[in-house]
């Protein structure tokens, strides 16, 4: 399995910071062949990046979108003006969506079935809150967040790349142990091998929460952890660039 190392840049980065960016990222990972790199900069600097990624082997992600492709929808951006940037990822279902802008599991379904329809990745993120892991209902919680968000869809799972997000690790600076990520990550592969009758071979289960430069290696030495969503270490090219070569 190729592993895939994807920054979520979340609101940072002018277009003038994510052009100085890219353009010393760029030659930093020209001879990385073995991992799949994305990077998902804020809609405002979509153009500008994906022309700099223009014949690079680095991946082009959008960090939402609607599931429509055009109408009186304010404020949102569709699949087909994502597929226009050449666009091949959509992180959906970010736990920042999900608690701060109030995104249920049903609207991710729906968005998660459109970007399929469009060609586009989806990246589908689940993750307990603190609450819930003290609970013990963290298994739960991802088991309904992926039943629903891939219901309709199952047999496309492989189309599709997963993070497990606990929200308790996100830009905490606490991240799950590699103990806690494999329990988790490895749930999640027998249940979407489940689900998806076995057509799960080209799904990426991420990591994603807290990952930085000198955690990368320990997480990614489990079994079922293929790659990792970067939030805030990803922001800086030279520490992105360290997750990168130590997975
Ligand atoms: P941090 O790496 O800042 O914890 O963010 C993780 C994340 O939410 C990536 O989508």
């Amino acid at each position: 399995m190729r592993y895939l190392i994807a920054a979520n840049w979340k609101m940072n980065k002018t277009v003038a910071e994510s052009v100085e960016y890219i353009e010393k990222f760029k030659p930093m990972v020209e001879d990385i062949h073995q991992v799949d790199i994305m990077i998902a900069p804020s809609f405002t600097a979509l153009s500008s990046v994906s022309l700099e990624l223009n014949n690079t082997k680095i991946k082009l992600g959008a960090q939402n979108m609607y599931h429509v492709d055009r109408g009186a929808f304010t404020g949102e951006i569709s699949p087909i003006m994502l597929k226009e940037l050449n666009v091949e990822y959509v992180i959906l279902g970010h736990s920042e969506r999900r608690h701060i802008f109030g995104e249920k599991d049903e609207l991710i379904n729906k968005k998660v079935i459109s970007a399929l329809e469009y060609g586009i990745r989806p990246i589908v993120c689940v993750g307990e809150t603190l609450e819930e892991r003290e609970l013990g209902i963290t298994l739960n919680v991802v088991e309904r967040q992926i039943k629903m968000a891939f219901a309709g869809v199952y047999p496309d799972i492989g189309l599709c790349d997963i993070a497990y997000e606990p929200v308790w690790a996100i830009g905490t600076g606490k991240n799950a142990t590699k103990e806690q990520a494999q329990e988790v990550h490895h749930f999640i592969r027998t249940l979407i091998n489940e689900l998806s009758k076995g057509n799960d071979e080209t799904t990426r289960i991420l990591y994603g929460g807290s990952v930085n430069e000198n955690n990368a290696k320990d997480l990614i030495s489990q079994k079922n952890v293929d790659g990792f969503l970067v939030g805030t270490a990803s922001l800086d090219p030279e520490k992105f660039y360290k997750i990168i070569t130590h997975s």
